[in-house]
């Protein structure tokens, strides 16, 4: 009978050192010794890959992308070579890799490359010999042999990729947190662990700021119908699974409050009021790859309007040249800036059937003065955007307000 696989990640804080290193073979090893094949994946050492991006800071204010692919790749070098020794201390056979000795084929775009193809034989032949496989996250190689990363949080979307490419039955995300929380549990203290989360709703949760997985991972994964397990690596408690449909949480309105910090507000002034503004706007935005997300045109007055959008604050310099020249050229005036906003959101799949959702959001800021500057909604999330310095209070009060807190024992 074929040995049945499982694909384990263990993030940046799980081997912030060789102690927690130690830690992470022995569950491995477990692992395997209940008969399980077993391919890890590894991010860097604890803070490395944001070390080394300081160090690139120090050298150059616009290092190559190229360059910084190379330099961060070294972070899961250190980390996938460290862990293989350490479960060959504890004697099972182990090998690592690098993603492109792996064959994790991505598109050329440097520091967010997509993953094309991985070419898993290598893997299986590895994993015949009976050796723990170990994969370095977050990284791949294009068709001519220049090294890439997948984005921050990219190894999330390693080990997923892996999950799919190797059938694996299971991936396991091992990270310092118990699963998916309703919210942030450094922020919102009395957070809730869920035991099931839809891929869809975890989809929403990663892109409006929930950090515990990466979301083009989640993307991947209901593509391709991965399960996911996110637990923690600290102790052996169930976590949270990811998977299509997560039956007990329907008749739940909201699951969970999310807070993005790393968006900026852009606000071009006095566009004028005629055809065509917007999509010369935000067109040459596009075409240089910056992702605008909410959008917010004022009333018009004397044949002009304020145009506000928000983007990541990464891609703040080249919005501002971009949208300064269109503003120049369509005859539109000032554009100004704002970095003090935060994006406060609810995610759950339970509010296509619900109504009122929003208004009870808008109420509970509005009783703690907190003023909402923009709105988005879908079908399955509502984000305000509101000021940076009350964000923190405000998500507590919105997750109170929907009833989300811990019940207390
Ligand atoms: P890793 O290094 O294991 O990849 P990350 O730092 O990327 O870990 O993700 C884990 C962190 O995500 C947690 O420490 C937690 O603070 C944060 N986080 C944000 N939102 C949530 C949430 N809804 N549930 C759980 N963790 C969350
Ligand atoms: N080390 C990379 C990062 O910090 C990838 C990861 O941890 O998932 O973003
Ligand atoms: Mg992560």
């Amino acid at each position: 009978m074929a040995r049945s696989l499982i694909v384990q990640k263990f993030g940046g804080s799980s081997v912030a050192n060789t102690e927690r290193i130690k830690q992470v073979a022995q569950r491995v090893v477990q692992t395997k010794r209940q008969g399980h094949d077993v391919v890890v994946v590894v991010s860097a050492l604890g803070d490395t890959t944001d070390e080394l991006l300081e160090l690139a800071r120090q050298i150059s204010q616009n290092p190559p992308e190229r360059e910084l692919d190379m330099l961060m790749a070294t972070g899961e070098q250190v980390s996938v070579a460290l862990l293989a020794m350490a479960i060959e201390e504890l004697g099972e056979d182990a090998i690592s890799f690098t993603g492109s000795q792996v064959g994790i084929i991505t598109d050329g775009r440097h520091t967010k490359a997509k993953v094309i193809d991985i070419n898993a034989k290598r893997i299986h032949d590895e994993v015949a010999k009976g050796r723990v496989v170990i994969v370095a996250g977050f990284q791949g190689m294009t068709m001519s042999q220049e090294i890439t990363t997948l984005g921050r949080g990219g190894s999330d979307l390693t080990a997923v990729a892996l999950a799919k490419a190797l059938s694996a039955e299971l991936c396991e995300i091992f990270t310092d947190v118990e699963g998916v929380f309703t919210a942030d549990p450094r922020i919102v203290p009395n957070a809730r662990k869920l035991s099931a989360i839809s891929y869809d709703e975890m989809l929403e949760m990663a892109s409006l700021g929930a950090q515990v997985m990466q979301a083009r991972s989640i993307f991947v994964a209901k593509r391709f119908n991965v399960p996911i397990h996110v637990r923690s690596s600290f102790s052996s408690r169930e976590g949270t699974m990811i998977t299509q449909a997560a039956k007990a949480m329907e008749d739940v309105v909201v699951s969970g409050v999310t807070l993005q910090k790393d968006e900026a507000k852009v606000t071009i002034q006095d566009v004028p009021d005629k055809p065509g503004m917007a999509a010369q706007i935000f067109r040459e935005l596009a075409e240089k790859d910056v992702n605008v997300d909410m959008i917010v045109q004022n009333v018009s007055r004397e044949g002009a309007t304020d145009v506000s959008f928000t983007v990541i604050k990464h891609d703040l310099p080249a919005t501002l040249r971009i949208a300064r020249s269109v503003a120049q050229r369509i005859g539109a005036g000032e554009v100004t800036t704002d970095e003090g906003i935060a994006k406060l959101s609810i995610v759950g799949i339970g509010m296509r059937s619900h109504s009122g959702v929003a208004a009870k959001m808008f109420e509970a800021l509005s009783r703690e003065r907190v003023n909402i500057e923009m709105i988005s909604t879908s079908e399955i999330k509502l984000s305000c955007v509101i000021r940076k310095a009350h964000a923190e209070r405000a998500m507590r009060v919105i997750h109170k307000a929907f009833g989300l807190s811990k019940r207390r024992a």
